[in-house]
């Protein structure tokens, strides 16, 4: 069974189950708890450091901070479908994240890239932190540059069989 299978509901409890799964949690985290790591980078890393301290893991699924998340054009469970894959697969690769020098190659594609949203930002003035979000896959671009085990999604207009990052497209990382 693929995930394009389940509906929205199925998908996010599937996503819930995932992700206690990674904290070594014998119940699914809820939906708030879902949503605030997906939001929030330093909460998620915070649930994954504290997987061996029941009492400090306990606390943070109880307190998650309001959520953050820029509006974007998409669909909203489709959303958190693909940003918890995305967030899942950071966390089993123990949140690993660019050097600086792959962080700023990623930033300036992204800021040239005609697929970038940035309500409110002109593209020009952007910096890293108002970087906007990827209107391909809808994710928060400041959170994707630095996240290594993330791609993009989009072809080189240059380059067949490479992405505006540069990387190799492989047959596990949608195009769109
Ligand atoms: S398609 Fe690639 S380069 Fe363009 S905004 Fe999305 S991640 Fe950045």
């Amino acid at each position: 069974m693929t995930s394009l299978s389940l509906n929205p509901a199925q998908s996010e409890s599937q996503m819930c189950a995932e992700l206690a799964q990674v904290l070594g949690l014998p119940e699914p985290v809820s939906t708030t708890v879902l949503q605030a790591a997906l939001a929030s980078d330093s909460y998620a890393r915070s649930l994954l450091a504290s997987r061996r301290t029941p009492q400090m893991l306990q606390m943070l699924l109880a307190s998650p901070p309001r959520r953050t998340r820029p509006k974007v054009e998409h669909n909203t469970a489709e959303l958190i479908q693909r940003g918890s894959r995305s967030l899942l697969t950071w966390a089993r690769t123990g949140f690993s994240t660019t050097d600086p020098v792959e962080r700023e190659a990623r930033s300036q594609s992204c800021l040239q890239c005609p697929h970038r949203r940035a309500p409110g930002a002109s593209l020009l003035q952007a910096t890293r932190s108002e970087l906007g979000v990827c209107g391909l896959c809808g994710c928060p671009l400041s959170r994707k540059v630095s996240m290594l085990s993330e791609s993009c999604p989009g072809e080189s207009p240059n380059t067949p069989g490479i992405n505006r990052w540069g990387q190799a497209i492989t047959l596990s990382e949608p195009l769109y």
